[in-house]
């Protein structure tokens, strides 16, 4: 698995007669997909893939693995998460193809067994399944324009319920914990886990690091899965600092327990150097910098699927179905984490909410410059802006060895 090749040189693409003519190029210059030779029957026989976008799906899958999780000791446990990646980016941007609520074979993988040999030694296996289906069940009714189905409004409208229903929410979406667990497995350190109060922190860390990054391409999406979309988006800079610096404090407490590594590597990349590394993002698009703020042009390749970004759109309508809803809450079981199906049922219709919020029956972004889910109150805005200020105070309550560092509590 380390030897990568050029799976898809520059010559490939011109000859490559399937190559979908919205594939617009940022610079004009043909792209190299980059992933080990080993891997040429990934995705084969998938008809509504073309070449060219299994190419670009399997680097972004190599790329991410190799950032998040750069050291592994156990090659069978790293190649399944390779391959639970590879199904979460398509889940990304094409919802219809990794349909789970029929059952765990998609895309020609079995999630299951990936399950199985990813967390053969761990006793959380089941409920990080649960959390790895979430995250494709709620994003694939995301990228396959069901923006008003029952399942995804109820399911916006969860996300704003509260800072800490948001983070765990967002912690699945991100499949935070299921990938630190996944990093643990792939180096057989099998005696290490965290409990739910842990992994809520360190799912807080990634997520306000990531989504502080991502902030401008997540609204080109039209996201409604964005922290900033709902804390004050004035507060990212400090809030990134904040997360930033509970998790070196992390970093220092572990310093001599090297069990710890891949939890510490896979949030410091998670938190911003992927967005340089990776070609999924704009960094050299955007003249080496992170963080320019979207334009039309943007918003227009993000719709063509540019760099498999996905833009949610409001307005669109997939009709009644309820069925589908009801069907998701029959199976929560399997693919909800324990929670989430008594949160969605309670967003029913008329449920009493903050009337200056703005809650709506079909989410996606309505304009440039907007995400795509609830939009807070000022007021409600501040209680979320005080439960991030309270990060640091929050972590050494579940982390009480932050105590013997010099973090900041106050
Ligand atoms: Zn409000």
């Amino acid at each position: 698995m380390t030897d990568t090749t050029v799976a898809g040189s520059p010559a490939d693409v011109e000859n490559d007669s399937k190559l979908p003519s919205h594939q617009a190029r940022g610079d004009g210059s043909p792209d190299t997909w980059l992933y080990p030779e080993a891997w040429i029957d990934e995705l084969k026989g998938i008809a509504d893939l073309s070449a060219e976008t299994v190419r670009q799906i399997l680097a972004v899958a190599w790329e991410y693995t190799r950032c998040v999780i750069p050291v592994y000791t156990n090659s069978s446990r790293y190649l399944a998460f390779c391959r639970v990646i590879i199904v979460g980016i398509v889940a990304k941007f094409n919802g219809s193809l990794v349909d789970i609520l029929a059952g765990d074979t998609v895309l020609g993988y079995n999630l299951n067994e990936l399950f199985d040999t990813l967390f053969a030694q761990c006793p959380h296996r089941d409920a990080l399944a649960q959390d790895y289906r979430t995250f494709i069940i709620a994003t694939a009714e995301k990228t396959s324009n069901r923006q008003d189905s029952e399942l995804f409004r109820r399911y916006v409208n969860a996300l704003a319920e509260s800072p800490k229903t948001w983070f765990r929410i967002r912690d699945a979406d991100a499949i935070m914990r299921f990938s630190l667990a996944a990093a643990l497995a792939c180096n057989d350190i099998d005696n290490l886990m965290f409990t739910e109060e842990q992994f809520q922190i360190l799912g807080e860390i990634g997520c306000t690091m990531y989504d502080a990054v991502a902030f401008y391409k997540h609204r080109a999406e039209g996201e409604t899965n964005d922290t900033f979309a709902y804390v004050p988006s004035s507060l990212r800079q400090e809030a990134y600092r904040r997360a930033r610096e509970v998790l070196w404090a992390l970093d220092v407490a572990w310093a001599d327990y090297p069990g710890h590594l891949p939890i510490v590597n896979f949030i410091r990349s998670f938190g911003g150097p992927i967005h340089m590394m990776m070609g999924r993002y704009r960094f050299v698009e955007d003249g080496l910098t992170i963080g320019k703020p979207e334009t039309e042009d943007v918003i227009s390749q993000t719709r063509r699927k540019f760099k498999l970004w996905n833009r949610v759109d409001s307005g669109r309508e997939c009709g009644p179905d309820e069925a589908r809803y009801c069907e998701v809450i029959r199976q929560s079981g399997r693919l909800l984490f324990d929670g989430l199906a008594d949160l969605l049922q309670r967003q029913e219709p008329g449920r009493e909410r903050c009337d200056r919020c703005r809650y709506r029956m079909s989410y996606g972004a309505e304009r440039s410059g907007e995400f795509g889910g609830v939009e807070l109150c000022d007021e409600c805005r501040e209680g979320w802006r005080f439960y991030i200020e309270s990060l640091p105070q929050r972590a050494a309550a579940a982390f009480p060895e932050l105590h013997g560092t010099q973090l900041r509590l106050g």
